[in-house]
């Protein structure tokens, strides 16, 4: 059956839908056929059995004139059969035996000896003299049916094979054009995913239908639309990424190739400026780096069971210096009682240190930032409230996306990536939490993040 694999699907179904007819035709013709024949058998038989009964009183005259058998052939007016030919209704000692009283016979073939109980059920008794001296016999077989009988069979059998041959006909030709109204969306999908396979992206197919056909048109239009949507995001990523590696490296060659002309002194100021670009170049690939892994679903994590509020202490120890050198303020409220997570504490505290690096950049002088973390059910949430510029409403839906800032000098200024959110909302994600940023403008930002909480055992 593998070699059919090769061929086309239409043509197998046709295949397919041509054996069936064919299989089904025959078994229909060789039902037909017997139905006909056996009931053609039993009306000839009762028929002969009639005009065996209508015969009978002839045969008994005959006999009771000659006293024998003798010339009895005859008295139909035929010859004995197999001598010469019939008239086309047949010859009668064809179509009936004679058997006389000892079950004897005297005309036709009986193919074994027949009692005299079964002969009265089958045959015309010939009576003289109120004595039965013969029975005249109906012949049921097929070849001593008449020609006209015979006629009359082969003509059913024709009828019944050109009935069979027109209803196959007709169920091959709505098959061809029902398998045609088939094939077609398949043979579009077909021709689509080549064109696919080209590059070409921008291609779709009708949706014809709600059945299985139809329903794989629909996810091969997702599918594809999906794939245009990766395209075009893989394409943005690598000319994001190369338009934000470009920036610091651009610096640094500047400065290089200013000390190498004369034009700067290579200072320790000067050399600590290119060694600043040097910093965010290779914090800008590691964020990279584990934002792509994120993304790909990669990241590995060493989860351990941790007490948040350790965690979110920690991290509050790491940023204190610059918060203190800018003169902010930063109150955290802890819950009382432990928060039990089950977290990767090196990435819950980049998370918090994202968030927290942003407030203090994005807060002015002697601002104030609070932390608070409380635990609602079986969730915690960390927030972290600034009093800085705040986030425009209709900025706020992209602040979570890679690359994007707000205020893009400023943010450069100020040595951020514009990958830190992405970061962050990648990373509690992967701990089963969410992210998410609130802001007034004027008046500050607050951004919480949740994670859940591991109460058992
Ligand atoms: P960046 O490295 O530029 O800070 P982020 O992904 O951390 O990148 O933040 C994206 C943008 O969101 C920032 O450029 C800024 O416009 C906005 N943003 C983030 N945090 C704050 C905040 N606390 N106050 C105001 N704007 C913020």
């Amino acid at each position: 059956m593998k070699f059919l694999r090769n061929i086309p699907l239409a043509i197998r179904l046709w295949l397919v839908f041509f054996v069936v007819i064919a299989i089904g035709m025959s078994i229909s013709y060789i039902l037909a056929e017997r139905a006909t024949t056996q009931q053609f058998i039993v009306f000839s038989s009762r028929r002969n059995l009639e005009q065996a009964q209508l015969l009978a009183p002839l045969v008994a005259e005959y006999y009771a004139q000659h006293g024998s058998w003798e010339g009895i052939e005859s008295l139909l007016g035929r010859e004995r059969p197999g001598r010469g030919k019939g008239p086309p209704w047949g010859d009668p000692w064809q179509r009936f035996s004679l058997l006389d009283a000892n079950g004897r016979v005297v005309i036709g073939q009986v193919p074994a000896e027949i009692s005299r109980e079964v002969l009265d059920s089958v045959g015309a008794p010939v009576v003289v003299n109120g004595v039965r001296v013969a029975w005249l016999v109906p012949t049921t077989e097929m070849q001593h049916f008449s020609v006209v009988e015979q006629e009359f069979l082969r003509s059913t059998r024709g009828a019944i094979l050109l009935a069979g041959v027109i209803a196959a006909g007709a169920a091959l030709v709505l098959g061809g054009l029902f398998l045609r109204n088939i094939l077609a969306p398949l043979r579009q999908l077909e021709r689509a995913s080549q064109r696919l396979t080209q590059g070409d992206l921008s291609q779709r197919v009708p949706v014809t239908g709600r059945d299985e056909i139809g329903r794989l048109a629909e996810s091969f239009n997702r599918m594809v639309e999906r794939l245009e949507r990766s395209e075009k995001l893989r394409r943005q990523m690598i000319a994001d990424i190369a338009h934000e590696l470009r920036t610091p490296l651009t610096v640094i060659q500047g400065d290089l190739q200013a000390i190498l002309d004369g034009v700067y002194e290579p200072t320790p100021a000067v050399i600590a400026s290119i060694h600043e670009e040097s910093l965010l170049l290779a914090r800008l690939v590691a964020d990279l780096r584990d934002l792509s892994l994120a993304e790909a679903g990669e990241l590995r994590l060493e989860k351990q069971r941790a007490d948040l509020r350790d965690v979110i202490r920690q991290t509050v120890t790491v940023i204190e210096p610059r918060l203190a050198s800018k003169r902010i303020v930063l109150t955290v409220k802890l819950p009382d009682e432990p928060v039990p997570v089950e977290i990767d504490p090196q990435r819950i505290q980049q998370v918090l240190l994202n968030i927290l690096s942003n407030a203090e950049r994005y807060t002015p002088e002697g601002g104030q930032i609070t932390l608070s973390a409380f635990t609602r059910r079986a969730e915690v949430r960390v927030s972290v409230t600034d009093n800085g510029p705040g986030i425009a409403p209709e900025e706020l839906p992209y602040v979570f996306e890679r690359f994007w800032r707000g205020d893009r000098s400023r943010s450069r200024a100020t040595g951020g990536t514009g990958l830190g959110l992405a970061i962050a909302k990648q990373f509690v994600e992967a701990h089963g939490g969410q992210i998410w940023a609130e802001s007034t403008p004027g008046k500050g930002s607050t951004f919480t993040f949740s994670l859940p909480v591991c109460y058992a055992g």
